[in-house]
């Protein structure tokens, strides 16, 4: 077959037909489709496709699954574990253009909107209106790639993760079908849950086209704290107590030593001791905070705590979450010519100590920096392994430090992935966490939902 009569070519043509030249062979565009913040091999898309409507993506698919031609889906590309990297070739399908917010609701507290919407664009139109959505994952992403990876943030100790704050969604199917799962209700009892099934499915049941979220009332109160501790052991227990106590924080954030020294250096946090370290945050009314507040001092004074430093006004607030929300590119920084494999375990909190402290010796062991940063309140951290990029043994080594921290987290009833998602970094350990019969039902759902395997292969499942 020549180069001219191949299947993608004859897809990218068809697609130029209605989408003009929102398709594109452009070689820096194609690159910048090629992976997302992650250390795999870099791979080009053949063309890359701006959709902007239900209706495109929806003939796209089912020009793609006539021809066998991949189609990844993209919004960001600020996914960590090879999500986006068309490994098989064929279009990356680029949502990001689908930003609408198409309609809120202050009486039922939800909206409606388009998948390229992110969350800072969504917080800002509903300020006005006294609402938001809590789930902020550290990244400028957009909402659909949310879903995809059924993410989480600092947030999802008291709000949920994505999962919990999505109503219901509009999908395209991989033959092109446009379907609508869920309800508007807060419950219901009605089949199936495929809102459920498409969150977390990573682009390869298929491709999220609009999405029904939970909103949630601006607290009446908000305070900050800040809490450093001389050691990692009296830090992690004060987190146990916590949440083992019930206190309704609303973020409780672990940062150890090395990510506390990258985030001085990168967020200028001046006022801050080198020392494992503790950002929290309570909401409620001016009463509950108080309550809340005094419930969680008391603890990490009893733990070691060095004392609250409070960040009470809006600007300081910001300023110490901001930071919070950089810490992976502050950990990035502090090595040059790195990029970072990152761990995201999550364990049940009473073995939280254990995994956090092990994962410490590892790195230590390892000879490699990584920097962590825990959304500890929900029993999961992660660890940025930088890799100069200028070593070739460098990346190995990390693999090999991440397949020992997440290998602890396993056999202390964890998970590899709290909130990245598997993509192809977590692949290897799917088997282990749920079991071969697990794995194989999954597959029949993929091969029930994308016959011809079209939807991001090479994804979730190792081969
Ligand atoms: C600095 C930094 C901080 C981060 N912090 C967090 C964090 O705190 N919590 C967290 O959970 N994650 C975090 N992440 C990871 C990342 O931001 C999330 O995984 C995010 O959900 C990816 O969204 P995206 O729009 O960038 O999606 P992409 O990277 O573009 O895509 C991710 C996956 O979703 C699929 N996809 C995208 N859009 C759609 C769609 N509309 N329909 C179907 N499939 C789709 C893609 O095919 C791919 O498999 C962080 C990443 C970085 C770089």
């Amino acid at each position: 077959m020549t180069a001219e009569t191949r299947p993608v070519d004859h897809v990218i043509a068809a697609l130029r037909e209605f989408m003009g030249d929102r398709v594109t062979t452009n070689a820096s565009i194609r690159d910048q489709h090629a992976r997302g913040e992650d250390t795999t091999t870099p791979v080009q898309p053949d063309a890359v496709a701006f959709a902007e409507t239900t209706e495109e993506v929806s003939k796209t698919l089912a020009l793609c699954n006539r021809h066998g031609v991949p189609v990844v889906p993209f919004g960001a590309g600020t996914s960590l574990e090879g999500h986006v990297t068309p490994v098989r070739g064929g279009i990356s399908l680029d949502l990001s253009r689908m930003n609408a917010i198409l309609d809120v609701s202050q009486e039922d507290m939800d909206c409606l909107i388009e998948p390229g919407v992110t969350r800072h664009q969504l917080n800002d139109h509903l300020r006005d209106q006294g609402l938001f959505f809590p789930v902020d994952p550290g990244s400028h992403c957009t909402i659909g790639g949310m879903c995809a990876t059924r993410a989480s943030g600092t947030n999802a100790v008291r709000y949920g993760t994505i999962r919990e704050n999505v109503m219901g969604l509009e999908v395209v199917m991989a033959d092109g079908r446009v379907i609508n799962t869920g309800s508007r209700t807060r419950k219901a009892s009605n089949g199936y849950d495929l809102t459920r099934l498409i969150i977390g499915s990573e682009g390869t049941l298929g491709v999220v086209t609009k999405i029904r979220l939970r909103l949630h009332g601006i607290p009446e109160a908000t305070s900050a704290a800040v809490v450093q501790f001389p050691d990692m052991k009296g830090c992690v227990e004060s987190v146990i107590q916590v949440m083992q106590l019930g206190i309704p924080v609303a973020r409780i954030e672990l940062l150890d030593e090395v990510q506390v020294a990258a985030c001085i250096s990168y967020s200028k946090l001046d006022n801050l001791q080198i020392l494992p370290t503790l950002f929290l945050e309570f909401h409620g009314t001016e009463a509950g905070v108080k309550e809340q507040a005094e419930a969680v001092e008391g603890i990490v004074t009893d733990m070691g705590g060095l004392g609250f430093a409070w960040a009470a006004d809006q600007e300081t607030r910001n300023k110490l979450w901001t930071a919070r929300h950089n810490a992976y590119y502050a950990a990035i920084a502090s090595q040059p010519n790195s990029r970072g494999v990152t761990t995201d375990v999550c364990v049940p909190i009473s073995r939280l100590a254990e995994a956090i402290l092990g994962a410490k010796q590892d790195i230590v062991s390892s000879g490699l920096s990584a920097p962590m940063v825990g959304h500890v309140g929900d029993g999961n951290f992660h660890t940025v392994i930088l890799v100069d990029q200028d070593d070739p043994t460098a990346l190995e080594r990390a693999w090999a430090l991440d397949r020992q921290i997440v290998a602890r987290g396993l056999s202390l009833g964890g998970t590899c992935s709290g909130e990245h998602g598997v993509g192809m970094g977590k692949a290897e350990f799917l088997e282990q966490e749920h079991g071969m019969e697990a794995l194989a039902v999954m597959r029949s759902v993929k091969i029930a939902l994308d016959p011809k395997g079209i939807l991001n292969p090479g994804k979730i499942f190792r081969n």
